[in-house]
């Protein structure tokens, strides 16, 4: 119900990964990657279908050696999200990635060997539509690049892009998207709003290392959030020293916070105080938790009392004002029915669950607002 100021993002071109746009007015693409070892083929499996079922729009799996590249065609046969390879040094790994089927390719050209071995990559990967993601990394830019601007630095990591997309280039490969992470944000920034000037390549944003859970959505949040707010950024990645899934939890909330995507509920909940007339926080942590299955795009207020309440409930899909003796459920924004503490959560469950399947309706009826 919200009305969202919409962001202009940057005009890119459009590539493919699978069945996912990215770029041009495709919706900012969530990803991540797993952290088993590709090898083991179960586990590979288990955690990409966990990671489809979190909403990853796409999922990245390392190929580092022939055992995983063999592995590959297995993963992808029992999976239905599109899969990148993340390749460094081999082009053979490149092309037996390619061989099996994957959807999206990240390597760097310049690393991979001579131009005849990225010529054979680009060649495979032209063939099979896949694209190529360049992904740049402030920790291991080229010798001559740390020479030459002394540290790593955005106009560093922007001229090792640039290297790396004019290989492809000449190879006439345009299906590009550039990636320039580093753990600090201000670099990162300024790196990524120096290149999206350059090239319309869509660009795929990240914070590397960017830490722990807690700290890392800090992070992430703060350096995405720069970028998208300007209009920049295709697809994203929040790296977590946590479960994936989590990492695409958070790109989901950094999304959604900016309007930019609408995945779940978007729940609204004041921070509490002494006039709070039910523990807010414990409420708004077991609604989390019992509303994480739905999809749809509800909002939902909880307010401890009614100094905010009524004026955030009026906003919303779903909505509780806390009162006394008893509560002020809301539905689209009007007062429906009072409810004691001990029914609340139930109530507002009951209300979320079948608004979720109106609009699950709805958008199969071919006229859905939200989903
Ligand atoms: S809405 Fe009420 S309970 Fe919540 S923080 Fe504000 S004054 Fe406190």
């Amino acid at each position: 119900m919200r009305d969202q100021i919409v962001l202009q993002r940057r005009q890119s071109r459009e590539i493919q990964v699978g069945s996912v746009t990215v770029g041009g007015n495709a919706p900012v693409a969530v990803q991540s990657m797993t952290n088993t070892l590709t090898t083991d083929i179960d586990a590979t499996v288990a955690q990409v279908l966990r990671l489809q079922e979190a909403g990853a729009d796409i999922v990245r799996i390392s190929v580092p050696d022939p055992e995983s590249a063999a592995a590959m065609p297995e993963i992808l046969n029992q999976t239905q999200v599109p899969i990148i390879a993340d390749i460094h040094f081999s082009y053979k790994m490149a092309l037996a990635s390619l061989d099996a089927g994957v959807h999206g390719l990240r390597l760097n050209p310049g690393n991979i060997g001579g131009r005849d071995r990225v010529e054979r990559v680009v060649k495979a990967s032209a063939e099979r539509g896949v694209s190529i993601r360049i992904g740049v990394n402030a920790g291991s830019l080229e010798k001559e690049l740390n020479e030459k601007y002394g540290e790593p630095c955005a106009d560093a990591m922007v001229e090792s892009a640039l290297n790396h997309i004019h290989i492809l280039e000449d190879m006439h490969f345009n299906d590009i998207k550039v990636s320039l992470k580093a753990s600090n944000i201000p670099m990162t920034v300024a790196a990524y709003r120096k290149l999206a000037k350059i090239v319309d390549y869509p660009l795929h944003l990240g914070i590397t290392e960017s830490g722990s859970r807690f700290g890392g959505t800090v992070k992430s949040s703060i350096g995405l959030g720069l970028l998208l707010a300007d209009g920049i950024g295709d697809t994203i990645r929040v790296s977590l020293a946590a479960e994936p899934e989590e990492e695409v939890k958070v790109g989901f909330e950094i999304l959604k916070s900016l309007g930019l995507r609408h995945r779940g509920v978007n729940l609204i909940a004041c921070p509490s105080c002494a006039r709070q007339k039910f523990n807010v926080i414990e409420i708004v942590a077991e609604l989390e938790e019992r509303l994480a299955h739905i999809q749809e795009n509800i909002d939902v207020a909880v307010i401890g009392c009614v100094v905010n309440g009524p004026g955030e409930a009026k906003e919303v899909d779903v909505g509780i004002t806390g009162g006394y003796p008893v509560h002020m459920m809301y539905r689209d924004g009007e007062k429906s029915e009072k409810v004691k503490t001990g029914n609340m959560i139930d109530q507002l469950v009951e209300d979320v669950e079948r608004r979720a399947a109106l609009v699950r309706q709805a958008a199969l009826d071919g006229n859905g607002e939200k989903s």
